[in-house]
């Protein structure tokens, strides 16, 4: 772009914080580490050396950016570093420069005022702990230094610290096997609400900070885009007494004969073929994160082949509002994309109204046969489903691929005529369960009608009378039909998970039908108002429901999380079902969602270091049988300081967001909000109490550890949130909330939380394009050579929308291109090809392509947002036209229409740092908090 315009605003302010130096000594993975090892194996997988830069093996942009801190042990990604003292933090952030915009009016451009601290510092000298039970020779530890931040005077609130990893977990050297930067699992994978674990449950009660892991196994859809290393010579290694797997943490014995478990300290004899001098080459000594080939003991069968039933709507509304036309459309364009490399795969197709209608699909070798209906009332009691030519309806994907083709292209004129409105779902769902009983797989149901006969049938809830008030929940958000639940346990116990996809403008009870999905390992998606009509709703469900077929889910899988002794599993939150009381059971293991595990302390930790690790027994897709293994090593401590220093805001939000589910589905919402603000509450009078006792006054500041400086901020996001907060919330819409909350990964529920705003008429001139440069981590937003660069993210609030600006504001659900009432002219031609607001046409749809380079750097970013890796969502766009100083210019009338004033309030709601619904804005939220403390 060497003829860029330069009309355009300068940087705001150098997004390059605080340049820092890399460390040349630090070993690079694929490289050498530092005992002089290279980290290879004997294991073909070359890729997991290559240059990809999502591998987890490369120095992350954390690491980079922690080395520049002073070589810090911040091995935050799984680097442990030697320790030693450390220089206190010297990042210095440059301010915002008050530039003005040539898109400006007069006011000077208001841009986030960056905060100069960081939410956590080097290591203090002095505050080392002893180091007990470690072998022999290692050196002390030291735990981070704890910084406090009057977050009443900390605003706005810094935002940018939202993207920063969590505190480091400080190990002492002596703490692995081999000297492996990434012995530790990556937060990526795991992250602990607490990076250093108290030593005993009373200190765990009264820091009053809740201990839980926010477990995410898969960072992304498929594995080419994270590969783990994998162990493929069939040597698995395991305590004879925990059964925990051979990894980093062990301790060898010198004569190489034994190796001591880091869980329960049993010595265990090493299996004849590693006792050989490249024993400390081997992945599962040298990563936190590995993956075995299982061998025929780990398989209660043959590994099964990816076996797909379809349940699809086929009543009149279905068809009128398009969902099945696309639907088949969309399957019939995904064909390739449904992992089948083995050719192993196999699909059904249903149709479901009043009644089934089956497809028997021939292979297409036999030329003899053609695609046959078969429709079938189902039985009005508990008989048996009656299931026509079974053989012929679960086909393979390969060898039918010309029929299932010919059947997807026909399938909508089959109930082109179809006037039936009656859905039943629950006769469908058995049938599908008959189908798979015996091999496993999934079902994924399609529709637009709340199930109005048979087994499953549900009626419309009373949402007037209750919505808003304490019964709510209970009357609105739980289940209104057991069938489901027990429903789903049992397809849970066949290996069958069921993934719904809801679209439809009426009432479809998405609190009882995700009851489905939840205990199977699924997912419920929601498409409210969906019609196709309108192209962006087509876009966004084809795009997702595409990307859904094409995820490499697991099969047939459990997952096990074991912990030091005298440490446990308490509770377990995500979409699974407990088999015993710590085995999760999956009959498909999807890659878009994470799961949390509260831990409990049952006896004093006397160990210094303690040790998680979480064992995934599944089937790839691509029919081998695997076990994933990610393990966790967390210092321990007396000190409430040092639990204070190293605690992680974001993971603590993950669990405080959970229990909130919780208490809104067991008690009301009243309760989940209670929950939130006596949390925080209680978080803030122990700090005060016992952190910066003495200290304060009765005009104390509102002090925090700085790095949960967000963690206010956070928790009162999550009580606005549509998911909890108060006020009329349709009930679908609530629960499809709930549904995410309970299941999306770390980034994602923290943007669901707190949206991201981007300033777009006043980005940096490189902002939109794509990064030119080297690949660079040392940013705390890493820069990739050839990916689209973001402008830095604003606070979520309308003091910093200007009335000429332009603002992308994603709330992981939809993406509002927020464009001023007074914006220039310039502005609205480079943008939107017009030049007076008014002719704006706001709502959902896309930006039309202009060639200019502004437009193209606009839709850069939003292609670029909606990228979401570890995630198939894509997000609508929707165009907002905000306040002018004349409003009632807008429109061309007197009034602004209805959908823009509904429009711009739905929007506005995203900015939760602002006062809305009689809800306090962030700043009247914190002096309530400090009135309440004082009370
Ligand atoms: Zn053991």
């Amino acid at each position: 772009m060497s003829n860029r315009r330069r009309a355009y605003p300068q940087p705001a302010y150098n997004p390059n914080l605080g340049a820092v130096q890399s460390n040349p000594g630090t070993p690079q993975a694929g490289g050498v580490a530092p005992n002089g090892f290279p980290i290879v194996n004997n294991n073909n997988n070359n890729n997991l050396l290559s240059s990809n830069t999502n591998a987890p093996y490369q120095a992350s942009p954390y690491d980079q950016l922690n080395q520049g801190m002073g070589a810090m042990s911040l091995n935050n990604n799984g680097y442990q570093q030697p320790m030693q003292s450390q220089p206190f933090l010297q990042q210095q952030q440059q301010q915002p420069l008050q530039q003005q915009s040539v898109y400006s009016a007069a006011q000077p451009v208001n841009t986030n005022a960056l905060n100069t601290n960081l939410p956590y510092g080097a290591q203090a000298p002095g505050m080392a702990v002893g180091i007990n039970g470690m072998p022999s020779g290692q050196l002390d530890v030291q735990m981070n230094a704890l910084y406090s931040t009057d977050v009443m005077k900390d605003l706005p609130p810094p935002i940018l610290d939202l993207q920063f990893p969590p505190p480091p977990i400080n190990l002492p050297a002596s703490a692995t096997v081999t000297s492996s930067p990434e012995s530790n699992v990556q937060p990526d994978f795991i992250r602990s609400t607490l990076n250093v674990v108290p030593s005993s449950s009373s200190l765990l009660k009264k820091s009053k900070l809740p201990f839980a892991l926010v477990i995410r196994p898969y960072l992304s859809l498929t594995d080419e885009e994270s590969p783990v290393p994998i162990i493929n010579d069939g040597i698995i290694t395991r305590c004879r007494r925990c059964r925990s797997y051979l990894n980093p943490f062990v301790e060898i014995r010198q004569d190489g004969l034994k190796w001591k478990c880091n869980f329960c300290a049993l010595l265990n004899d090493l299996p004849a073929a590693l006792k050989s001098n490249s024993l400390l080459n081997r992945y599962e000594l040298n990563y936190g994160v590995t993956e075995f080939m299982a061998t025929p003991e780990y398989m209660v069968r043959a590994p099964q082949s990816l076996n797909l039933v379809f349940l699809l709507d086929v009543t009149r509304n279905t068809i009128q509002n398009g969902l099945l036309a696309t639907t088949v459309r969309t399957i019939l364009d995904s064909l390739d994309r449904i992992p089948n490399d083995q050719g192993r795969t196999n699909v059904c197709f249903i149709g479901v109204d009043k009644r089934l209608s089956y497809f028997s699909i021939p292979p297409d070798s036999d030329s003899s046969k053609d695609i046959s209906m078969m429709v079938v009332a189902p039985p009005t009691d508990d008989d048996d489903i009656i299931i026509p030519s079974p053989d012929d309806l679960m086909v393979n994907l390969k060898y039918c691929r010309n029929n299932i083709e010919k059947l997807l292209s026909n399938f909508s004129s089959y109930f082109m005529s179809n006037q039936s409105t009656d859905l039943d779902l629950g006769n469908a769902l058995r049938s599908g369960h008959s189908l798979l009983e015996k091999i496993g797989g999934k079902m994924i149901v399609v529709s637009s009608t709340m199930p109005n006969i048979g087994k499953g049938k549900l009626t419309v809830r009373d949402e007037v009378s209750v919505a808003g008030k304490s019964k709510e929940s209970t009357a609105l958000l739980t289940a209104n039909n057991s069938f489901y639940k027990s429903f789903a346990i049992d397809c849970n116990k066949s290996q069958i998970t069921v993934d719904m996809f809801l679209a439809s403008s009426t009432y479809q009870d998405v609190a009882t039908l995700s009851n489905l999905t939840k205990f199977t390992a699924g997912q419920t998606h929601f498409y409210p108002a969906w019609n196709a009509s309108n192209l962006e709703d087509i876009t966004k469900f084809s795009k997702e429901f595409s990307n859904h077929l094409s995820m490499e889910i697991a099969l047939e899988a459990v997952m096990r999380i074991r912990c030091s002794d005298g440490l446990k599993g308490n509770a377990y939150f995500g979409n699974f079902f407990s088999r015993s009381s710590d085995l999760l059971s999956f009959p498909s293991f999807p890659r878009d969602q994470s799961y949390v595990v509260e831990i409990g302390i049952d006896n004093d930790v006397r160990r210094s270091v303690v040790y998680f690790q979480t064992a995934v027994l599944h089937t790839t897709c691509h029919g081998d049988r695997r076990i994933r293994v990610l393990t966790l090593a967390l210092p321990t401590s007396k000190d409430l300081t040092s639990v204070y220093a190293s605690a992680d805001q974001l993971a603590i939000t993950n669990y405080f967001a959970h229990i909130a589910v919780d208490k809104t589905l067991t008690s009301s919402l009243d309760s989940a909000r209670d929950y939130l603000n006596k949390s925080i509450l209680d978080i803030l009078l122990l700090y005060k109490k016992e952190i910066v006792a003495g200290n304060v006054g009765s005009s104390s500041p509102l002090q925090l550890s700085t790095n949960l400086r967000m963690l206010p901020l956070l928790v009162q996001s999550l009580i606005k949130h549509i998911a909890f907060r108060n006020g009329i919330v349709p009930s679908d819409h609530r629960a499809a909330a709930i549904n995410k909350i309970g299941s999306l990964p770390l980034p994602e529920l923290i943007q669901y939380i707190y949206p991201s705003i981007y300033s777009l008429h006043d980005m940096p001139d490189e902002c939109g394009l794509p990064y030119e440069g080297e690949d660079d981590y040392e940013d705390i937003i890493p820069k990739i050579h050839g990916e689209t660069i973001l402008p830095e993210c604003i606070n979520a609030t309308f003091n910093y929308l200007q009335k000429y600006g332009l603002y992308l504001i994603q709330t992981n659900n939809e993406l509002f291109l927020y464009i001023g009432g007074d914006s220039v002219e310039q502005l609205l031609l480079d943008v939107f090809g017009l030049s007076t607001i008014g002719e704006i046409l706001t709502g959902k749809h896309e930006l039309p392509e202009l060639d200019n380079e502004f437009n193209i750097r606009v839709r850069n970013i939003i292609n670029k947002i909606r990228e979401g890796k570890g995630s198939i969502r894509y997000e609508n766009l929707y165009i907002v036209v905000g306040p002018s100083s004349n409003e009632r210019a807008i429109g061309g009338g007197n009034e602004m229409s209805r959908d823009l004033i509904a429009l711009r309030m739905w929007c506005m709601s995203a900015l939760v740092e602002d006062r809305s619904n009689n809800v306090l804005g962030y700043k009247e939220f914190l002096g309530q908090l400090k009135n309440k403390m004082n009370s």
